[in-house]
């Protein structure tokens, strides 16, 4: 059988590559033509400085000639993209470097599987080739080990082992054994030839004249020129073999590869975030607290709206109150005596006001078998109780006879209760209790409501309006007079109308009027205006801890330079690296997140036992909206230094120590 020549595994037509240094560029390869067949063994050696690793970085595609055609199994290179060129280095090519290169964090089998994991291989599988490889490289029993537990020897053996993973046809080892004693590096050779035996193209860079023996072919490079190209003693002719290059397949492309990928992504993020314990904790902190403050003000915002609002609907929507003064908190409204009967009488009389509820008050002391104390005498209409949502807690309240015949008959809250009739069976139902002179018969006690009726520490009886104008206060003169408004007519219509009517009876404005609707408008735009506030402080925070954020981001990539070119070597995209970067941020951030949610759901239980009035809730809404916003802020300020991170360039990063 005639062999036919076999088309180059690789081919280089005048390689030129120059680096820009100061104002002068150094010519680091020039104008250099070689091509090597699949199967072949090649050492490349040269003084320091020729331009060996610059010529091996751009067979490896780590980087680009500055001119010049280069095809690795007639593939034009330079028509690849990023990507592209990433998935010729995780398939078609495996590296060896001189100091190995693997990753701290990882252990041996860990690191072996690396190009794997960017392959999109399955776990299981990955595993069974990993060990099944540091089995056959004699490193079996240090596949759990991290590199630092490991001789140079052992971790070459390694790197060996994640450069076979993926299959690699081309293996390209700058000084492999630069780094390692005379056993070792001779080790490490004879695996490369059995390698070579297999049929793998091997290149090794080297300036040992001993290594370079054991390879078939040497080239010489000085000044970035080959200077001799010869075939070693003894040394055939290659074995024509058919360049076995698959096309470069983008097999983690996959949906499942993706998850895949997504899944060690987060593992890496771990990884590292363990590895930096305190420092990932910091940097959560800025969050934590932005996010347990934003929380929880917003709940205690919305545990006190609710608080007051239940307070004032227990007044009923259509009420109105009416008290005398010019103003809310007129310093002379005690004085002001024209709000009196006859106006309570003649707002009775109109049609839009369904019931009518006069109140005056004074203060005066209670007696009861010895015991003393003092008391609010509120002296109102059979109807009060109903309209300012007081419920009875034992007994009965008066009726209109009681209040038509001023009777001596007393409803009593529970603090009076308390005061006097804690141990009494009947809770003083049935008693008679003096109040200053006049001996009254209790008929009923009020429930206390949490923070509503008869929340606060003052006693209270309620004594009908008319016993109390007859036997304390003597004049006419109300404290106020509380309105029922029919259905059929609006609040705000019913508010002028009573103005109108009162304000002709009086000949002057000398009363306000509380509309319950007011109120409850009032206190929902304050607190919108208090909730927007503390939004806005909310959002300045969470952008603090945002930078906090993105300022480790690029602490730690620009820590990884090195992690990043390994990775970037042994074929991990751009996306793969943008997502490493962008899940730690996340990670660290919605971690962060959930942290100050369980702070603020604690601050909010803490809340409620201490202040019984409060009802401090989460609703998963808000815990929802709270982790979201906190992931949120990862994906947003991890973006920039995960760019950063994924648009380095392989040799560069590679390069830096
Ligand atoms: P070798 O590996 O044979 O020792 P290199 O390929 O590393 O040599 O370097 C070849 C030449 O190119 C040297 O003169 C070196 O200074 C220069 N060189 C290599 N990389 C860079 C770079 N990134 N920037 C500037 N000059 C470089
Ligand atoms: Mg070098």
């Amino acid at each position: 059988m005639i062999p036919h020549l076999a088309d180059p595994i690789i081919d280089l037509q005048n390689i030129r590559r120059e680096f820009a240094a100061g104002d002068t560029t150094v010519v680091a390869l020039d104008d250099l033509s070689l091509s090597i067949q699949p199967g072949e063994m090649v050492a490349i050696i040269g003084s320091s400085g020729s331009g060996k690793s610059t010529l091996l970085n751009i067979l490896g595609c780590l980087d680009r000639p500055t001119s010049g055609a280069y095809r690795v199994a007639r593939k034009n290179v330079s028509e690849l993209d990023a990507d592209e060129l990433a998935a010729l280095r995780r398939e078609h090519f495996g590296f060896i470097f001189q100091r190995y290169n693997l990753l701290g964090d990882l252990s041996a089998v860990e690191n072996v599987e690396i190009p794997a994991v960017y392959a999109g291989m399955k776990a299981r599988e990955r595993r069974t080739r990993a060990t099944g490889l540091l089995e056959r490289l004699g490193v079996a029993t240090r596949g759990g080990h991290r590199p630092n537990q490991l001789s140079g020897g052992q971790q070459q053996r390694v790197s060996i082992a994640r450069a076979l993973i993926n299959g690699a046809e081309v293996i390209l080892a700058d000084e492999p054994t630069g780094a390692l004693d005379r056993r070792s590096g001779e080790e490490v050779l004879k695996i490369l030839k059995e390698l070579h035996r297999e049929g793998r193209t091997i290149i090794i860079v080297t300036h040992d004249a001993d290594v370079a023996a054991r390879a078939e072919r040497i080239i010489e490079l000085r000044d970035g020129k080959i200077v001799s190209d010869r075939r070693t003693e003894g040394a055939a002719a290659p074995e024509p073999t058919e360049a076995i290059a698959r096309t470069a397949c983008d097999s983690g492309a996959g949906w499942t590869g993706a998850l895949g990928r997504l899944r060690e992504a987060s593992r890496m993020a771990l990884v590292a975030m363990a590895a930096h314990r305190l420092r990932a904790f910091l940097t959560m902190l800025g969050i934590i607290i932005g996010i347990a403050a934003v929380s929880s003000v917003v709940a205690l915002g919305n545990a006190s709206q609710r608080k007051v609002l239940s307070d004032i609907s227990s007044l009923g929507t259509n009420t109105i109150e009416v008290f005398p003064g010019k103003d809310f908190g007129d310093a002379r409204a005690g004085k002001i005596r024209t709000l009196v009967l006859d106006d309570a009488r003649a707002l009775d009389r109109q049609s839009f006001i369904a019931g009518v509820t006069p109140t005056v008050s004074t203060s005066t002391t209670v007696r009861y078998r010895g015991n003393e104390s003092n008391v609010l005498v509120n002296g109102v209409g059979e109807s009060y109780f109903q309209v300012k949502g007081a419920k009875l807690a034992k007994g009965r309240l008066f009726d209109s006879d009681a209040v038509r015949n001023i009777e001596r008959q007393a409803v009593i809250d529970d603090n009076t209760r308390k005061t006097f009739f804690a141990d009494d069976q009947t809770s003083g139902i049935g008693r008679v209790i003096w109040l200053g002179k006049v001996p009254c018969r209790i008929v009923g006690v009020i429930a206390q409501q949490q923070g509503g009726f008869g929340s606060n520490q003052n006693l209270s009886v309620y004594l009908p309006y008319t016993t109390v104008q007859a036997q304390f206060t003597g004049n006419r003169a109300l404290r106020s007079v509380l309105l029922r408004i029919s259905d059929e007519i609006s609040t705000n219509l019913a508010q002028d109308a009573v103005t109108t009517l009162l304000t002709q009876r009086h000949n002057t404005r000398d009363f306000v009027i509380l509309n319950t609707d007011d109120i409850r408008r009032t206190i929902t735009s304050t607190t919108q205006t208090l909730a927007f506030l503390v939004a806005a402080i909310a959002v300045i925070s969470l952008v603090v801890g945002g930078i906090g954020v993105m300022n480790i981001m690029l602490v730690s990539v620009s820590e990884r330079i090195s992690e990043i070119g390994v990775r970037m070597a042994v074929g991990a995209r751009r996306s793969d690296i943008l997502q490493q970067f962008l899940v730690e941020a996340t990670l660290i951030s919605s971690i962060g997140g959930i942290a100050g949610i369980l702070i603020a759901v604690l601050l909010g239980v803490a809340i409620n036992i201490a202040a019984p009035g409060f009802q401090v809730t989460y609703s998963m809404f808000s815990i929802g909206a709270a982790f979201l916003t906190s992931t949120g802020i990862g994906v947003a300020f991890g973006f920039f230094p995960a760019r950063r991170a994924a648009f380095l360039d392989p040799v560069v990063a590679l390069s830096r120590d």
